[in-house]
């Protein structure tokens, strides 16, 4: 196997794109889709501050790291959850990674905020416990955001999670999610960030080389609760197809940013309020975090 750039031995072959690559030319391939991701979708400004959500995993810490050295104002951001062994081994990752590149890291307990962490809030709910921990994150990213005065904030999702998201929506027509299903979200409130997703254009697997190449230590194992999730389930139809089909989920995904997404876009923007209680935006008078919160504490 040969680089396609330089024609020297190929460390990675990349089926979807119909090429091999050796260890510097895949490093700067990978930086050049983030670039282009960038540039595309507008994401940041040069040089602009930009929180960074990181979980400990491959993604996240890859995005840390291609955003440090390509000159923006980084900071990470850890929400722990307080799922058990996971989000010590989690946080520890992250430390090292903020200590190894000089960069500061803003950790916040969900516990904190809500009350309980992730595995109290799910016995609570009774609801799956993705269902808590995402609203969670969601509302504490923007909220830290706005704290520490970032415009923007950047989440590691990469083409696999994208497609299987898309993929989810599609099963259910979900037509609220599909103008929402997008690389970068602007802001359309005060209080709301913008949310941008670099990644998207690079592979579970290219992350996963990159993280290695790079030799940046990333927690391997999964969250407990990632089992039987139905986004893994529809991650595990999405490979088979991509295995038979290379390119499946690229096609996938662009064809519908490129070609159907516009058809689903809301003619009239939604209303967003104040909550009464945090003034974070919300579309009703109390926002589903503070209710959660209420949830939380009436029951513990
Ligand atoms: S798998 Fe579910 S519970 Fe675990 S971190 Fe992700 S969203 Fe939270
Ligand atoms: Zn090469
Ligand atoms: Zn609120």
């Amino acid at each position: 196997m040969k680089c396609r750039k330089c024609g020297g031995a190929a460390v990675l072959e990349l089926r979807r794109h119909n090429a091999a690559f050796c260890e510097p030319d895949f490093l700067e391939f990978f930086r050049n889709q983030v670039r282009e991701a960038i540039r595309k979708y507008r994401m940041l400004a040069p040089g602009e501050r930009v929180l960074v959500a990181v979980s400990g995993g491959k993604d996240s810490l890859a995005l840390w790291d291609v955003l440090i050295d390509e000159g923006y104002q980084t900071t990470g951001l850890y929400l722990d959850l307080g799922i058990f062994d996971y989000s010590v081994e989690s946080k520890a990752r992250c430390e090292a990674f903020a200590a190894r590149r000089a960069a500061p890291l803003i950790v916040s307990r969900v516990a904190d905020a809500i009350g309980a962490p992730v595995p109290v809030i799910k016995n609570v709910t009774r609801r799956p416990p993705c269902s808590g921990c995402g609203l969670s994150k969601r509302y504490l990213m923007n909220r830290a955001a706005l704290e520490h005065g970032f415009p923007v904030v950047a989440t590691g999702h990469n083409l696999d999670d994208e497609a299987a998201t898309l993929f989810g929506s599609v099963m259910h027509w979900q037509t609220d999610a599909l103008p929402r299903q997008s690389p970068a979200l602007a802001s359309t409130h005060p209080k709301l960030v913008r949310r941008v997703k670099p990644l998207y254009r690079l592979s579970e697997r290219e992350t996963a080389a990159f993280a290695f190449l790079r030799r940046i230590d990333y927690i391997v194992e999964e969250c407990p609760f990632a089992k039987g999730a139905t986004s893994i389930q529809h991650k595990q139809i999405l490979d088979r197809m991509e295995d038979a089909s290379p390119g499946a989920k690229h096609n996938f995904l662009f064809g519908f940013l490129e070609k159907a997404q516009p058809a689903f876009a809301r003619a009239e923007p939604v209303a967003l309020n104040e909550c009464a209680r945090c003034g974070q935006v919300t579309t009703g008078t109390l926002c589903a975090f503070c209710k959660l919160a209420d949830q939380v504490k009436r029951a513990t």
